[in-house]
């Protein structure tokens, strides 16, 4: 058993919330499952930019003067940012229940 180190109230291990006093268990001021649905929607983001990207791409090759090639410089513009959300929500799903929960109220 846990104890609520705001109120003393013994509580189940599993339980992310104190029933007596209402303190929430959390990473930083919020709940994990709040940390894994921000990593799942980084995941949305970076999903989202690749299909982006395949439109950008087609929509670029697909002009009067321009090739494949151009399209696949036109996707490759748009990697960076989905990498960047990709690590964002590999990050925030890896490293924060990792990490010590505190109790907030
Ligand atoms: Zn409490």
């Amino acid at each position: 058993m846990a104890q609520c180190p705001h109120c003393m109230t013994e509580i189940h291990d599993d339980a992310s919330i104190c029933p007596s006093c209402g303190a929430m268990r959390g990473v930083w001021g919020h709940p994990i499952g709040n940390w894994l649905r921000a990593g799942n929607f980084m995941f949305g983001i970076a999903a989202f930019l690749v299909v982006l990207g395949i439109a950008l791409g087609g929509w670029v090759s697909s002009g009067y003067a321009t090739t494949w090639f151009d399209g696949l410089i036109a996707f490759l513009f748009l990697v960076p940012f989905m990498l960047l959300f990709a690590a964002l929500g590999f990050a925030l799903r890896s490293i924060i229940p990792r990490l010590p929960q505190h109790w907030y109220r």
